[in-house]
């Protein structure tokens, strides 16, 4: 349920609102906008509640929000969460590029490739360090040390970082080194590990799981967000499907769809979707002709040797190539681009 304030109701009268829904044991979500406040309302709502809340001081109106993801809805929040890492923002008009390997191996590996992603206008850097595998014999990452060598690349190249995170233990060191935390297709619904995330103060990268609907998904992003943490951006990443040409079948239409049934910011990874490194371009284009607020993309040094998912990095020279492109179909629909540094 969403009580909608009057556009002249004053603190006194949201804190009251506040006050006697909490008094009720339910959750109060406040989301204020520049013309109205909405107070979002989570728990078990009885039905004499909507009449009552409607009768008080400075309240507009009472909804009822039919979908289950409550928080997550666009119902429930005036405008678009716009998530903000160390000054660059995800959500706006503009494309953010992620980008960097798929794992942490070496030093001069994560180096070599923040200097080039950097240097072609991606913003955030990615790196795993622990890395959950299909099968126990891959490579699973260098675990802390990872992280270590992750945070040293972001240090020197001036850029937020961003890894995955899979048990909840290790949330809270993970987060002492990444300044974005990802929930990978395999845990989309480890919900104690998003129960997690959900209690820190960094964002997270919430992948969509690959057999999970939209509602699912975005019921995975409200675990999360009733954990208290509001800063979430949803990736699509592929889904299961009967088509074995593709690693997964990138569902495209889950972005304006997702735009349209939520405020959160939704981004496309063309790597572990598309699984082939000549696919990553095109499939990243279309993404953000179809409104994607971001890319995150596997780009080594040299694919060829990389310990993971080799096939569907992008070597430089063609991460390059799509960063160029990219400009060009941002600018061709009057998106504003990041701009090279
Ligand atoms: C990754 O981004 O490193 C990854 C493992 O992705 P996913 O969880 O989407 O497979
Ligand atoms: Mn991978």
């Amino acid at each position: 349920m969403i009580v909608v304030m009057k556009a002249g109701s004053t603190d006194l009268d949201i804190e009251n609102v506040r006050k006697r829904i909490e008094g009720h044991g339910l959750q109060v979500h406040l989301s204020q906008g520049a013309e109205r406040t909405v107070i979002g309302v989570v728990g078990h709502i009885h039905s004499g509640l909507q009449p009552e809340m409607e009768l008080m001081p400075g309240v507009a109106e009472v909804v009822r929000i039919s979908k289950p993801f409550k928080l997550a809805t666009r119902e429930f929040k005036v405008g678009e969460t716009i998530v903000e890492l160390d000054g660059v923002t995800i959500g706006g008009e503009d494309p953010v590029m992620i980008a960097g390997p798929c794992a942490v191996e070496t030093e001069e590996q994560v180096m070599a490739t923040a200097e080039v992603v950097k240097a072609q206008g991606a913003k955030i850097l990615r790196g795993g360090a622990f890395k959950p595998r299909t099968s126990p014999y891959s490579f699973r990452g260098l675990g802390v040390q990872g992280l270590k060598i992750l945070a040293a690349a972001g240090q020197e190249y001036d850029m937020p970082v961003v890894t995955e995170v899979v048990t909840p233990e290790d949330v809270g060191m993970v987060a002492s080194y990444a300044d974005m935390l990802q929930i990978g297709t395999r845990n989309a619904q480890n919900f104690n590990l998003l129960d997690a995330v959900g209690k820190v103060d960094k964002p997270v990268l919430l992948k969509r799981g690959f057999s999970s609907s939209y509602e699912e998904w975005l019921l995975a992003a409200e675990y999360v967000l009733s954990g208290g943490n509001s800063q979430v951006i949803l990736c699509e990443r592929g889904i299961r499907t009967f088509e074995p040409y593709t690693r997964f079948t990138v569902d495209l239409a889950a972005v304006p769809v997702i735009k349209k049934l939520s405020h959160l910011p939704i981004i496309v990874d063309p790597s572990h979707s598309t699984g082939s490194w000549d696919l990553v371009t095109p499939i990243s284009l279309a993404a953000i002709a179809a409104g994607a607020h971001g890319i995150i993309v596997d780009v080594h040094p040299d694919p060829a040797t990389a310990k993971c998912d080799g096939a569907q990095a992008l070597s430089f020279e063609n991460f390059c190539t799509l960063s160029t492109q990219m400009r060009a179909v941002a600018e061709a629909i009057s998106r504003a681009t990041a701009a090279t540094s």
